[in-house]
This record gives structure tokens, sequence and C-alpha cells, in this order.
């Protein structure tokens, strides 16, 4: 009789590395391969549950892969990612492999909201139909409570009076402060943003920050790629640098910004500064 395939989604282990409350991620040996491409070499990171951490590195450095990965948007192939000691997707063990079902993967998505670059909205769905269609969808919220949220986080984004209007009506900077109320619609535990503002035009920039800047004083967890230093340098409880596939650098802005350890990092540091 063939061993039985080692899958069996109950008997994924949780993380028991000491996390506090809602939304610590911990990133424990991840690596990463794209074919015979190594983009990311034994990651080992954690978030604590609340806070706000900055990722910096040139491009190519990992630094998407990373957070998709957070978000199981790729797989891993080494080590594992963690939420609040609930594993995202997969581990490999020393001679056991855990592996989630699908439906499994779909929930545990849900607590990681993620922000792109090109905001990713719905171009044929109203504003508000953009926000309500995931929570009654994916976490079967019933309408007339989703709407209820769908209008509060929109006049918590500044855009009440935008619920009826298309994505194409509305400005760059309008469109990714809708795209970040969509990801707070699912009421995640820890919110993913991959350069939040580098598509937008340099005086739209300072809205988006300002909504970021109010998630971080309210306690949600973030993990931010940005090239914003001085945003960083104000919101970030942690600044990671990375480089090729590597985390070279932790630690607070203070340290990383006025004191870097890693001459990699003042190089870097000295371009975008
Ligand atoms: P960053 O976000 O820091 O610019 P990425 O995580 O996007 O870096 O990319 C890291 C490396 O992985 C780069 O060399 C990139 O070309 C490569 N890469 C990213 N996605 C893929 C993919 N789907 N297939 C093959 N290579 C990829
Ligand atoms: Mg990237």
């Amino acid at each position: 009789v063939p061993a039985a395939a080692p899958q069996a989604t109950d008997a994924v282990p949780r993380w028991s590395g000491g996390f506090t409350r809602g939304g610590e991620v911990t990133i424990h040996g991840v690596s990463k391969h794209y074919g015979a491409l190594q983009v990311l070499k034994d990651v080992t990171l954690t978030v604590p549950s609340g806070s706000v951490t900055v990722v910096l590195g040139q491009s190519g450095s990992g630094k998407s892969t990373l957070l998709r990965s957070i978000n199981h948007l790729e797989r891993v192939d080494g080590g594992f990612i963690a939420i609040d000691g609930e594993l995202i997707g997969y581990r490999q063990d020393a001679d056991t492999l855990y592996e989630l079902g699908e439906k499994d993967i779909l929930q545990r998505r849900v607590d990681v909201g993620m922000v792109f670059q090109n905001f990713n909205l719905f171009p044929h769905l109203t504003v508000l139909e953009n926000l309500i269609e995931a929570p009654i969808s994916v976490r079967g919220v019933p309408r007339p409570e989703a709407e209820a949220l769908a209008h509060e986080l929109l006049a918590r984004v500044g855009l009440s009076d935008k619920a009826h209007s298309y994505p194409r009506q509305l400005s760059g900077g309008q469109q990714q402060r809708v795209a970040i109320a969509r990801a707070l619609a699912l009421k995640p535990k820890v919110l993913l943003f991959d350069e939040p503002t580098s598509a937008l035009d340099p005086e739209l920039v300072g809205e988006v920050l300002a909504v970021i800047k109010e998630l971080a004083r309210s306690g949600t967890t973030l993990v931010i790629v940005t090239h914003e230093i001085g945003f960083a340098r104000e919101v970030a409880d942690t600044v990671v640098f990375m480089e090729q596939g590597q985390v070279l650098e932790t630690g607070t802005p203070e340290q990383v910004f006025n004191r870097p350890q890693h001459p990699r990092t003042a190089e870097f540091l000295a371009k975008v500064l």
C-alpha cells in the first residue's frame, strides 16, 4: 500500500514562535526560485502585530516576491510564512510536506490585504461595487452590511461623494484610495502595499500617503514597499533593506537611515536620499 500523500490540511502545525495578537507575520527561512534564479534567499523576518515595516531595496531585489509570498500569490519553496501562527499555504520540514487545500488558502488569503502599484480596480464596477464585491462573495457578508461598511470606509479615505463613480472618472490618487478602502473592506489582519505611490503624479502622492499614515496610527499591521524615504522615516517602526533576495539590514528608521551598518545600505541610501 503506497503511503498517503503528505498533504493533510488539518495536520498543518501552528507555528508556536511567540506571536502576540492579530496580524503578526512570521517569515522564517524563506526561499523562492524562478527556475534556476533564486529570488529569495533564507529570508527571516518578524512583523509584530500593529507595527509598520517598510521594505527598501533596488529594483529586482525581491521585494514584490516577498509581499506576494505573504499573500500566497507566490508559493515559497523553502521555509514558511505564518500569520498569527497560522501557516500561509506551505511548509517543508525535514521529511514532511504540509500544504493547505485550495479552500483553506483562499480563507487565509482574506487575512492579508494587498494594494498594488496600479490600483487594480474593476473598471466596469462603480466604486461602491468594487468595495462590496469581495466581502459578499468571499466573506459571505449580507449586501446591506457590506454597503454600510463600504460607505464607512469611503468616508475614511475621503471619498464619500464618489460611491457611484467609475474608476476611470477618478484621479490616480483617488483610485488608489479606493483600492485601499477595498482592501480594508475584507477586514484583513495585515495590509501589504507594493509601491502604492509609484504610478502617481507627484502632486497626488501626498493624499495616498496621508491615508496610509492614518492606518499606521490606528494600529493596522502594515508592510510597505516604497521609495518614499521621508514617509518611511515618519511611519516605520522597522526598516528592512533587501538586496539580491536577502535581507541585508533591519532596524529602526533612526538606525538604518542615520547609521546604516551595511555598506550596501549606505550606498543605496546615498542614491535615494
Ligand atoms: P522587486 O520588487 O524588488 O523589484 P521582484 O520581486 O519583482 O523584485 O523580482 C525579483 C527577481 O525575480 C527579479 O530578478 C525578477 O526579474 C524575478 N522575477 C519576478 N517575478 C518573476 C516571474 N514570475 N518569473 C521569473 N522571474 C521573476
Ligand atoms: Mg517590485
